[in-house]
C-alpha cells in the first residue's frame, strides 16, 4: 500500500528524541508520523529505573516513561506507524520511505533511530541486565552506592563510566583486553590517578555470576593462557562501544567511520537538506534521554523552519 499523501514530518524512531521531535513538530501545527522501529521506546525500554529525567520527583521505570512520551506525542496529534524503515530514498524530495507494509513519501526527516549499546552476547549478560548489568553508569550508578562493580572495555567510554561510578561506588574493576587503554591520553590518565579505579588488565568477561537477587560476582579470563579468576561483586557495566543505527542509510547522507550521522555545529541538519538527525544516531559524546530530547526538539524547530521558507 503506498500513502497518497505526501507527509511533512517524518520522523524514524521512538525513543525520547523520536517522540520529543514529534511532540513539537504537531504542536507547531503539522502531521507528523512516527514510525515506531524494531524496538519501540528505544533503550529506555531496558532501564529499570530513571532517576536523572526532570520533572519525576520519584523514580520512573523507562517503559512507563516512554509509554508517557507516545501518549503525548499522540494527544498532539502525532500519527504512529508500528512499522520498520526498510528502505529510504534520499535523493530527491519528497523522500521516498518503505516500511514493510507500505511507503510514504516526506517533505522533511528527522532520523532518531538511536544506537544500540555493545554486548559481549554471553547468556549470563542477557540473565542479569536490568539486575546488577547495564550499558549506562549515568543511568544505573546510583544504585552501586558503596558497593563493587566492573566497567568492561578501554575506550573513552570505560574511562567515562569508571570514573563516574566512583562517585557512588566503593571500588571499580576496569576490565580490558589489552594493557593499553584505547581512550585519549588525558582520560586514561584520569582513570590511571584514580585510586578507587582497580585496573585489570589482559582480562576477558568469561561468565558473570549471581543468583535470584541479581549479579554477585564475575569470572575473568586472561586472553593469553586462558587462566580465571572470580571477583566478588554488584554490578558489571558494558561499556565496549556502540552501534547507532544507521545501516539503512550507508550512501545517502554522510555517516562518520563509527557509523553516526554528521550533523552540521550547533544544528540537526545532516548532509541532506530536509533531513535532520537527532538523539544517538548523531551523539557519540552525551548520550542520555535528556540530550536526545533536546536534539529531537531541535530537528523539529528546524524543520518546521525549513518547511515555512
Ligand atoms: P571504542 O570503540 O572507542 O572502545 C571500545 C572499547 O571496548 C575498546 O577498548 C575495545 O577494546 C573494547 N571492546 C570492544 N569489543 C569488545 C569485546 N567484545 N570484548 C572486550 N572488549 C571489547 O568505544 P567508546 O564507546 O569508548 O567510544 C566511541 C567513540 O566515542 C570514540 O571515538 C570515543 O573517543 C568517543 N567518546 C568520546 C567521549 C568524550 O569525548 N567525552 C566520551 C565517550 C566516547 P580494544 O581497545 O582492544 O579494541
Amino acid at each position: 500500500m503506498v500513502d497518497t499523501q505526501t507527509r511533512d514530518v517524518v520522523i524514524f524512531g521512538s525513543g525520547p528524541a523520536g517522540y520529543t521531535a514529534a511532540i513539537y513538530a504537531a504542536r507547531a501545527g503539522r502531521k507528523p508520523l512516527v514510525i515506531e522501529g524494531l524496538a519501540p521506546g528505544g533503550q529506555l525500554m531496558i532501564t529499570t529505573e530513571i532517576e536523572n529525567f526532570p520533572g519525576f520527583k520519584d523514580p520512573i521505570a523507562g517503559p512507563e516513561l516512554m509509554a508517557g512520551m507516545r501518549a503525548q506525542a499522540e494527544r498532539v496529534g502525532a500519527d504512529i506507524a508500528v512499522d520498520t524503515v526498510e528502505e529510504v530514498d534520499l535523493s530527491s524530495r519528497p523522500f521516498k520511505v518503505k516500511m514493510s507494509a507500505r511507503e510514504v513519501a516526506a517533505d522533511t526527516l528527522i532520523i532518531a533511530t538511536g544506537a544500540e549499546a555493545g554486548w559481549l552476547n554471553i547468556p549470563s549478560e542477557k540473565k542479569f541486565q536490568g539486575r546488577g548489568v547495564s550499558a549506562c553508569a549515568t543511568c544505573d550508578g546510583f544504585f552501586f552506592r558503596n558497593k563493587k562493580v566492573a566497567v568492561v572495555g578501554g575506550g573513552d567510554t570505560a574511562a567515562e563510566e569508571a570514573l563516574y561510578l566512583t562517585i557512588h561506588a566503593s571500588e571499580v574493576y576496569l576490565v580490558h583486553r589489552r594493557d593499553e587503554m584505547r581512550a585519549s591520553k588525558i582520560m586514561a590518565g584520569r582513570v590511571a590517578d584514580n585510586d578507587k579505579i582497580k585496573p585489570k588488565w589482559f582480562r576477558v568477561v568469561d561468565e558473570i555470576l549471581g543468583d535470584d537477587s541479581g549479579v554477585t560476582g564475575i569470572r575473568l579470563k586472561d586472553p593469553r593462557n586462558d587462566e580465571t579468576e572470580e571477583i566478588a561483586l554488584d554490578g558489571v557495566f558494558m561499556a565496549i562501544g556502540h552501534r547507532p543505527n544507521t545501516e539503512f542509510l550507508k550512501g545517502q547522507l554522510e555517516i562518520d567511520g563509527e557509523g553516526y550521522i554528521v550533523t552540521k555545529p550547533d544544528s540537526t541538519r545532516t548532509s541532506v537538506e530536509g533531513v535532520y538527525a537527532a538523539g544517538d544516531v548523531q551523539d557519540k559524546v552525551y548520550r542520555q534521554a535528556v540530550t536526545a530530547a533536546g536534539t529531537g526538539c531541535m530537528a523539529a524547530l528546524e524543520a518546521t523552519r525549513f518547511l515555512e521558507e
